[in-house]
Formats: C-alpha cells, structure tokens, sequence
C-alpha cells in the first residue's frame, strides 16, 4: 500500500472545517499556557495545517519545528465542544513534515533511522540493547562513571541523558510470564496480553502483576515471549507506512477473533492501538479485521472495571495515594474514572485528589529528549501539586509518565513511591493471600 499523496492534503476537509476558532482549547493546551502564543495553541496549529493543505503556506523548517513544539497530549480534544480530531491532524502534520524533509539533517536522519526504523521495528534488537544496557549498570560500570567524575567530560545534554537513563529490569517479561497463564479461579475470559517495547525492557514486572490480575480474576492469558512494537511511537513521529506495516503484525499476531479483550496496560500504547481501522481505512485486506480489533484492544483499567475485578479482600499497609493521569489514557482513551475506582477498591489505600491532575508531566512519548526546557517545566509543575497533596504514592498508567516522575523525583531527592495501579492491586491480592510476609512487586513470576 502506497502513501497518501500529501497527508496534510489527503485528509477529508471536513475535518480542518470542524475548527469554529472558539479558543476553547487554548486555556488546556500546555505550550500555549507557557508562552500565550497564539502559534503554540491548537487552534493556531489547526489554521497553519489548514493554510498548508490549502497551498495558502508553503511548509516550511518553522512549520515542522511548531509540530514537534506540539506535545501531542490531546487535552485540547477534551476541551474542544465542536470534536475535532486533533489527534489525526497532529499525526498527519507530522507525517507531512517528514514527508517534505524540512527538518532532515544528517544527525537528525541518522538518529530516527536508528531509533525508529531499526531499533522499534524488530524488538530482538531492542531487547540486544537492554541487555547490554543491564550488563553496564549491574557490572558497576554505570555507578563508577557517575562516580568519578569522568561524565562532567561530556557536553551538558549528554550528561542530561545519562541521568534520565532507566534501570533495566533484571528479568524481561518472557522470563517472568508464561507463553499461557490459566486462569485462577474458574475461567470466563480469554484474553491477549500486550508486552511491549521499552515497557518489557523498564517495566516488565508491571507486565507480571498486569497478568497475575487477570489470572486472578477469571482470564486465561496469552502472553506470546516475542512480539512487536505497536507502532506509536511510528505514528506519532511521521513515520506513517512504518505504523501501517506494525499494526499488521499485531492484527496477525493477535487474531482480534480469537480473544475476548486484548490488555494492554500502557496508555501511550493503547491509545494508538484503538485506531488501527483509521490507519488501515485503505487496505481491504486489513480494514474490517482493524475494526474488530478496535473493540478488542482494552486499557487494564478499563477492562477490570468492565468485568467487575474482584477486590483484594485484606489491605496493603495504610498509605496515601494519589492518581496522575497518562493523557492518552485521559485525553486519548478518556479512561479518568476507572483507575480511580480501582484504586478506590483497594483496602488501605486513601486516595488524594491530584490538582491538574490530566496536565501533561512532559513525558509524551520522547518530547522529554527533544525538548527538555518545556519538558522541564511540566515536571517541576506535576511535582509541585504531587507534593502539595503529602502523598508518599504517586499511581500512574503510562511507562512514560512513570519514567518521567521516576526520574524527576530521584534528581529532586524526593521520597516518592512511584507505580502502576495494577501493581497495588497485585500487591493487595498477594497481601490478603500470604498476610504481611507478601511479596512485594518486582519479585516472582506467573503462570511458570
Ligand atoms: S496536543 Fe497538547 S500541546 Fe498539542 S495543541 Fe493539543 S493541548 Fe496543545
Ligand atoms: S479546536 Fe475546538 S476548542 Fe479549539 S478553537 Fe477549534 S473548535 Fe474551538
């Protein structure tokens, strides 16, 4: 299947047409509220992306730039009263802007083809790096260089992005989940399990308690050992034909007609995974069988609540928690309310309201790396109201945002337990099963 001829210029007019210029959005979107900048707002972003599709502006280096200025959060779709599909438009700019090569430089290219096109589309690799990755931190290499010194050597980004790299975990997902998980108590669903790419690398014990819920909870669980990137992270950086050739795999991977629900836990991941029909509109081979997909693919959260999980019968010890919301879990997915009831379902937790909570904390997929300076300041933002609620829990439903707190915590000193909601419902069952010598997360497999 070939490119959309101009995918600015392909897409249906309508959608351009829907923008009544209300502003609506304007007081939700992150960048304009930093800079008051009419250009750094949805609705400006809209007028440029209409401009261009309408050959009134010819896309430029400072059309692109404003794109990847864009986090791509989506609170501007929650706020808009008139439904615009930001969201297409956001991805189709940013396929139009790699289309055009108006941002191409030879380090630029360089680093997307590594990352994007050989990195992400074949997880072996991936899974290469961490290990290598683990060997440098587990051998003390890491430590030693912090250490000595030897890192000030390096330009000032360059020791920015070894502070943020994340701790690979001892055990990726294949090792801690079985290929099938029966299960517990008498089975009533059958479902798939999504693993990941950075999130089995950085999270897979998120993965093993994500399956422990639902074996615990009447799912039967496939967990295949090798699977493929979604292709988000493809999609939301203009790599459109790559993000085609990914939803494929999965679609193949995961007859969407041979499970009740597909789980996914991250909600970067499965808000892209919800619009595989969209993606695919042109491929009859594809289309219907994406469509059924659609229905199938369910947030963790959103699946527990809809089956009706069972609550963890004892506590964990008394602890405040308070709820950060992913924004493709909220704005994406508009998946606000079922986390909260989970966390609510939990003996011992006292949930604290997060102010701001569905504000970006500057994650969004790699924004943090390409442009730390706004990414900087949603951080100290999010931290600031983390701290003015005096919980000693953060719960969140995103590797990113996970990261992202994880790290900002850890450079700001501060004591903060950062975590799934699904691992304290785990952690719950394995308390109100073992008592007080339970099992913390991190530990054990399932299914094995
Ligand atoms: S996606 Fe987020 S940053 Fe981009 S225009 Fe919408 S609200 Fe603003
Ligand atoms: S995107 Fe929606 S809220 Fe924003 S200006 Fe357009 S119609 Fe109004």
């Amino acid at each position: 299947m070939s490119a959309p001829p101009s995918y600015l210029k392909g897409l249906d007019y309508s959608v351009f047409q829907q923008c009544m210029h209300c502003g609506l959005c304007l007081s939700t979107c992150p960048t304009y509220a930093a800079t008051r900048i009419e250009r750094h707002s949805p609705r400006g972003r809209i007028a440029l992306m209409r401009a261009i599709a309408d050959d009134r502006l010819e896309l430029t280096r400072a059309f692109g730039e404003e794109m990847y200025f864009c986090l791509g959060c989506l609170a501007c779709v929650t706020a808009c009263p008139a439904g615009v599909d930001y969201a297409e438009l956001f991805e189709r700019s940013r396929a139009a802007v790699e289309e055009s090569g108006a941002l191409r430089s030879p380090r630029r290219d360089g680093i997307r083809w590594f990352a994007i096109r050989w990195l992400f589309m074949d997880l072996r690799r991936l899974e290469l790096a961490g290990r290598a990755l683990r060997l440098y931190q587990q051998l003390g290499v890491q430590s030693l260089a912090r250490h000595s010194g030897i890192l000030r050597l390096l330009p000032r980004r360059w020791r920015e992005l070894e502070a943020m790299t994340p701790d690979i975990q001892p055990r990726f997902s294949a090792d801690l989940i079985a290929p099938v998980t029966r299960a517990i108590s008498q089975k009533k669903y059958r479902v798939a399990m999504l693993t990941g790419c950075a999130q089995d690398l950085i999270f897979s014990d998120i993965n093993r308690d994500t399956v422990e819920v639902l074996a615990r909870n009447g799912c039967e669980v496939i967990t295949p050992p090798e699977q493929f990137c979604c292709g988000s992270l493809h999609a939301h950086n203009g790599e459109w034909l790559l993000a085609q050739a990914l939803a494929r795999k999965q679609i193949d991977q995961f007859p969407p007609e041979h499970f009740d629900a597909i789980i996914s836990n991250a909600g970067g991941c499965g808000s892209h995974l919800k619009h595989y029909r969209k993606l695919l509109l042109e491929d009859p081979a594809y289309r219907d069988r994406a469509a059924l997909w659609d229905a199938k693919i369910k947030d963790i959260h959103e699946w527990l609540i809809e089956i009706g999980f069972e609550p963890p019968r004892k506590g964990i010890p008394p602890q405040a928690v308070t709820y950060h919301e992913s924004c493709h879990l909220a704005h994406g997915q508009k998946i606000s309310d079922q986390p909260r009831r989970l966390l609510a379902l939990i003996p011992g937790l006292k949930l604290i309201e997060l102010p701001e909570s569905a504000w970006c904390c500057g994650s969004a997929g790699v924004y943090n790396l390409t442009q730390p300076e706004m990414a900087g300041q949603l951080l100290e933002r999010k931290l600031g109201h983390i701290r003015s609620t005096g919980a000693s829990v953060v719960a969140t439903g995103n590797p990113g945002c996970l990261l992202q707190l994880v790290n900002g915590a850890k450079v700001r000193g501060m004591s903060l337990r950062v975590v799934h909601p699904v691992s304290l419902l785990a952690e719950a069952y394995r308390w109100s099963a073992r008592g007080a010598g339970a099992e913390m997360a991190g530990q054990g497999t399932v299914g094995k």
